[in-house]
């Protein structure tokens, strides 16, 4: 018997170095890919003690006995992943001695409350004598935790359990509802700070730059993303549910993500912490279909093989995979992408079983042209094709030319940042410049104290738990700075910063006043037998805060704090 890595992996490798038998893989290891989707434990090498399941923060490790029907195949998959890749031992190199930090000689701004930012705090509070104060634009924490994870995944939004104690030092202040580029400059970061961390992710969507895309009834998923989770910014949005088929463009894990969301039940939606906003509006939503557009093929699709197979569990929703018919795997395919057309033709073999609605992953089909006079009518698409070389050639437009009707259309294209005054920019790329985690300037030169995380440094890529590897490598880096001498310019004092904040009129709310957003939400929720309902304007998440902040507004003591 064994325990089995399943769908929801966070892939931050918390279960790793709990492990006693060293039996759970890819951790980047000698010759060891790290680019999988999930991490796998041997069934071989388990002994069944259960303590990666106990360390795991998002309930993603199970017993294989205790497996529900939906989540069975990942016996086979974990064990599918060491026939492949047999267990080899891994030793992982000391962690690096530093240089001890005096208190006060190293205080460092993290700008961002996501994931990668909460990581980052993780890391250097782990070292005593580091300061930290973290900037956050929106008055609660948790970036994409909160505003990008799916309602339905509630398990995945348990990874803030491993923040706690970040939060809880006394050594970490945070600052939310204070933006920096508005509030506060990246020259007020440096002044008073040894070193600034930038984990602000990529919160805008990419384009496609085809005609009609600015028609109404086309919006990016990732304001659909924001609008069902509550995100004070994207409360607004008006999303035509009125036709039966919606088309969603990309086929990543957001894009599976809004599909679930469009097609779920209102009973599904209603036990989750979903915005109220959109828990009534889906209720009366006629969509019945979801056409899933991808360019490429199914070997080539950028979901991951969990998200993939939970499709097939949705309670009353068929899978119908369309476009490609070469589903067989090859010798050279690797073993996700195999999994990937194993799990592809069980959904081409399987019995239609009456359900009333329907995903269609659409293979090797591009957008040409949103379709509408007024607003959208449909999308045109062309019928991609795959050339002699191997590389994919663009259906022509004249004559593989089909109209997919439809009034809304969701561009599930990926992220990119944006720019913050005074700091670097690679307009190419969306991201900050950066080697390592350091900022580097027009000459490709660090810029002392100034570092970047997450998605600003390498795009939007990679599960929540990517972060903490992510945020290793620049603490690293930051460290190395700082024992080299590289972080000793003169800083304002805390108390400076307070001063410069309350001179502006800015008015933080501290982690207790977060405390108290939680505990109201959480309150609201119990009484609709919700997990929370979110509030989701930044008055109502202001006046919740309130009652914990002292008469200093956010400057509220640790011992305040009641972590
Ligand atoms: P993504 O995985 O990068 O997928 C983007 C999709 O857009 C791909 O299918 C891509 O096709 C397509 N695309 C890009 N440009 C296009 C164009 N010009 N025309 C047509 N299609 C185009 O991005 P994402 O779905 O936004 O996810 C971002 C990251 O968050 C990913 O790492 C994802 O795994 C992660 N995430 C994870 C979860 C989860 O674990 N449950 C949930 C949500 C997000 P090509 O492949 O052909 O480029």
């Amino acid at each position: 018997m064994a325990y089995v890595i399943t769908q929801n992996c966070c892939k931050d490798a918390s279960c790793v170095p709990v492990c006693p038998v060293d039996c759970i893989r890819p951790v980047g290891g000698a010759g060891e890919s790290t680019d999988t989707e999930m991490l796998y434990i041997d069934p071989e090498a388990c002994i069944d003690c259960g303590a990666c399941m106990d360390e795991c923060p998002v309930g993603a490790v199970h017993y294989e006995d205790d497996l529900s029907p939906s989540m069975a195949r990942f016996k086979d998959i974990n064990a599918t992943y060491f026939a492949r890749h047999p267990l080899e031992p891994y030793s992982s190199a000391p962690a690096p001695k530093h240089r001890p930090v005096t208190p006060g000689r190293l205080r460092v701004a993290i700008v961002g409350a996501g994931p990668a930012a909460c990581y980052a705090a993780t890391e250097l509070i782990g070292v005593d004598g580091v300061e930290v104060n973290l900037f956050e634009r929106l008055p609660t924490p948790y970036g994409l935790v909160r505003a990008g994870v799916a309602p339905d995944h509630q398990h995945t939004k348990s990874i803030t359990d491993v923040f706690r104690r970040a939060f809880a030092s006394p050594r970490l202040t945070t600052h939310l509802n204070v933006d920096v580029g508005r509030d506060l400059s990246h020259a007020d970061m440096l002044d008073h700070h040894h070193a600034v961390i930038y984990a602000v992710g990529a919160a805008d969507s990419r384009s496609l730059g085809i005609p009609g895309e600015e028609l109404p009834g086309s919006h990016a998923a990732s304001d659909f993303v924001a609008w069902y989770n509550g995100h004070p910014d994207h409360t607004e949005h008006d999303f035509d549910l009125t036709h039966e088929r919606a088309v969603i463009i990309g086929n990543g894990n957001v894009a599976l993500d809004v599909a679930r969301i469009l097609l779920a039940t209102p009973e599904q939606l209603a036990v989750t912490d979903i915005a109220h906003h959109a828990l009534e509006a889906l209720r009366h939503s006629a969509i019945e279909e979801v056409v899933v557009v991808g360019r490429r093929r199914l070997r080539n699709a950028a979901f991951s093989v969990g998200e993939f197979l939970a499709l097939g569990s949705l309670d009353g929703v068929s899978v119908a995979i369309e476009g490609d018919d070469d589903l067989e795997a090859t010798p050279h395919d690797d073993v996700e992408t195999t999994l990937k057309l194993d799990i592809a033709r069980e959904y081409v073999d399987r019995k239609d079983q009456g359900q009333d609605r329907r995903i269609i992953l659409r293979f090797l089909t591009s957008p040409v042209e949103f379709v509408g006079e007024q607003h959208l009518e449909g999308l045109s698409v062309v019928r991609n094709r795959i050339g002699d070389g191997g590389g994919l050639v663009l259906g022509d437009s004249t004559t593989d030319c089909e109209i997919l009707e439809t009034g809304l259309v969701l561009r599930s294209i990926g992220y990119r940042g944006s720019k913050i005054d005074g700091v670097p920019w690679d307009w190419a790329t969306g991201r900050i410049p950066n080697v390592a985690g350091r900022v580097i300037d027009d000459d490709h030169e660090p810029i002392p104290g100034v570092y970047v995380t997450g998605w600003a440094k390498r795009g939007s890529r990679g599960v929540i738990g990517t972060n903490r590897a992510c945020a290793e490598e620049t603490v690293t880096a930051l460290l190395q700075d700082f024992d080299t001498g590289r972080l000793v310019g003169e800083i304002g004092s805390a108390g400076d910063l307070s001063a410069t904040m309350g001179a502006r009129g800015v008015d933080p709310v501290s982690w207790s006043g977060w405390h108290a957003i939680d505990a109201r939400e959480r309150e609201l929720g119990a009484a609709e037998l919700r997990p929370r309902r979110k509030l989701v304007d930044v008055e109502a998440l202001l006046a919740a805060a309130a009652d914990a902040m002292g008469p200093s507004g956010g400057a509220v003591s640790s011992e305040l704090r009641g972590d």
